[in-house]
């Protein structure tokens, strides 16, 4: 079993990385909360969906939300 944090993880995804520290909260799992910088960029096309889609998938495989 796999056990990041989604911190961690966040990590292994530099387009994300890149945007993280605009996330309105600093634990934030980019998954359901307001002001997420890395949904927002999804949005924007500046993350592809896929890739946000394969972080989404990690995040719940590890089973380690909060
Ligand atoms: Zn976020």
């Amino acid at each position: 079993m796999v056990d990041f944090t989604p911190q961690e993880l966040s990590h292994f995804f530099p387009e994300m990385r890149a945007v993280l520290h605009d996330c309105h909260f600093a634990n934030c799992t980019h998954r359901h909360e307001p002001q997420c910088a890395v949904k927002a960029a999804v949005e924007e096309g500046r993350i592809s969906e896929e890739r946000y889609h394969n972080y989404l998938n990690i995040i719940e495989d590890t089973n380690n939300t909060q």
